[in-house]
């Protein structure tokens, strides 16, 4: 049979009724490119030679299919999707969920206009940096601070404006590069500042800094492991030991902590790390750290420390270039808030939420989440013990017990369920764990269960 004499012309597509319908309510541009795309893949459904079947069948629901493909393109691509892989701070699903009184506020300033950078008493030009000011110099007890794009963009300025055409001294088992190849030897050399590394891989000692100075150097220059660990024989220098190098040559310490921790989230039963107010206290000069990661909030680099350090920064033209805009500010202004009570931000911080839910609390969300669904015939579910992960690269030997749903299907193979769920509309990314797809209740949100629900449900036969 030829093939090609079956498919239908643009003219009598355009008659059909359906196309009407569509041609009422959008461009016809749109609907014209729709048409050809369609018209397109049946050709070359035809000249690949696929399963005769299928390409009339096809031909047969063309209207259709040039109607799923209209409302393809009519969505948005970057959309909300349910995280079911119980990694918290997922980089590839937007790092931190934030929560809604911190986006009403988003929404608030930015629905109109705002005092970004104008002060409100003088009735004059003001700094957008100062709306976060007070608050974050309560919390880490610095003397000053600026918020820039992302932690990469912090590290950047602050290289440029501290060590350019100078030399900094790092250890060499913190030359880390952190996903999305932000190396720390390259950011370096693209801020204009020489790399001196001492020490090994897994030893750094104080001298190995000391030998290293010289007439040249700017700072020292600590970096947080963050995505790995080294066990066994090491050894490294903690900016206390380094406080006594800093007062001999008068050379500021630097630290990029990664993750911002402004807890001590040992408390809640997790690894100890480093908090912000420890490395001021400890007498780091500048610290820099991420706004979406552990601190719970929106992509941001946030600099504190030292003022002289600060004031500098600020008059970088770099600073013009990685400056945030007022989504970030209203953010992270509320999400701080949050931080002057521990237990608020512990309460409200969905980042922090999740990562402290009690094992009692997860096993009541799973069977919550059983409960929400509708019974059939096609799927059964229990709930089993599965780790989940931190992400970001923080904290990545902490092992999260927690618990998933595991899913029993009579008719569908686990990856096909994976992939199905994953391409709907409102898309859902779960986990394959022993030949079962798994949803990790710890990061899905509870309004999120009827989508599931829904999602399952669509999967059924008439
Ligand atoms: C994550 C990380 C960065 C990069 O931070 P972004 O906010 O993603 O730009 C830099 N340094 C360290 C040590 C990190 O862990």
């Amino acid at each position: 049979m030829n093939l090609y004499t079956k498919i239908p012309k643009v003219d009598q597509l355009l008659d059909n009724d359906k196309i009407k319908k569509l041609l009422e309510k959008n461009s016809k541009n749109l609907v014209m490119e729709c048409i050809h795309e369609e018209l397109n893949h049946v050709r070359n459904m035809i000249s690949k030679k696929e399963n005769e079947d299928l390409i009339l069948k096809y031909i047969e629901n063309l209207s259709s299919n040039i109607e799923k493909k209209l409302n393809y393109k009519k969505e948005f691509k970057l959309k909300k999707v349910i995280n079911a892989t119980g990694v918290v701070i997922h980089t590839n699903l937007g790092r931190s969920a934030l929560n809604e009184e911190i986006f009403n506020n988003v929404k608030n300033v930015s629905i109109g206009y705002s005092n970004l950078e104008y002060d409100l008493e003088k009735g004059t030009r003001g700094s957008r940096y100062s709306h976060l000011t007070d608050s974050i110099k309560k919390i880490t007890a610095a003397e000053d601070c600026i918020v820039v794009n992302n932690n990469a963009a912090a590290v950047m300025l602050i290289l440029s404006t501290m060590a350019k055409g100078k030399n900094v001294i790092t250890s060499r088992s913190e030359l880390v590069e952190i996903g999305g190849s932000f190396r720390i030897p390259d950011v370096c050399r693209e801020s204009g500042a020489e790399l001196k590394e001492v020490g090994t891989t897994n030893k750094t000692h104080l001298s190995d800094y000391e030998n290293a100075i010289d007439e040249n150097t700017a700072a020292l220059f600590k970096v947080h492991q963050s995505n790995f660990k080294i066990f066994g024989f090491t050894e490294s220098v903690s900016s206390v030991e380094m406080k006594s190098l800093k007062e001999k040559y008068n050379i500021p310490i630097i630290e990029d902590l990664g993750s911002g921790v402004l807890i001590d989230l040992s408390k809640y039963g997790l690894t100890h790390e480093p908090t912000v107010q420890e490395c001021i206290q400890n007498g780091v000069d500048v610290v820099s750290f991420s706004g979406d990661k552990l601190l719970g909030g929106v992509q941001a680099g946030i600099i504190v420390g030292k003022k002289e350090y600060i004031e500098k920064m600020k008059k970088n033209q770099l600073t013009r270039a990685l400056r945030v805009d007022k989504f970030t500010i209203s953010a992270l202004e509320v999400v701080f808030s949050y931080y002057i009570d521990e237990n608020i931000a512990i309460k409200k911080i969905p980042t922090l939420k999740m990562l402290t839910i009690s094992s009692s609390d997860l096993y009541e969300k799973a069977k919550k989440l059983i409960n929400s669904f509708d019974k059939n015939d096609e799927f059964s579910f229990d709930i089993i013990d599965i780790d989940s992960e931190v992400g970001g690269g923080s904290l990545p030997t902490q092992n999260l017990p927690s618990k998933a749903v595991r899913v029993f299907s009579k008719s569908f193979s686990e990856n096909d369920l994976e992939v199905f769920l994953r391409k709907r509309k409102i898309p859902i990314i779960s986990r394959i764990f022993k030949g079962h797809l798994i949803f990790d209740v710890r990061t899905i949100f509870e309004d999120e269960f009827s989508l599931i629900n829904d999602a399952l449900n669509s999967l059924l036969g008439d």
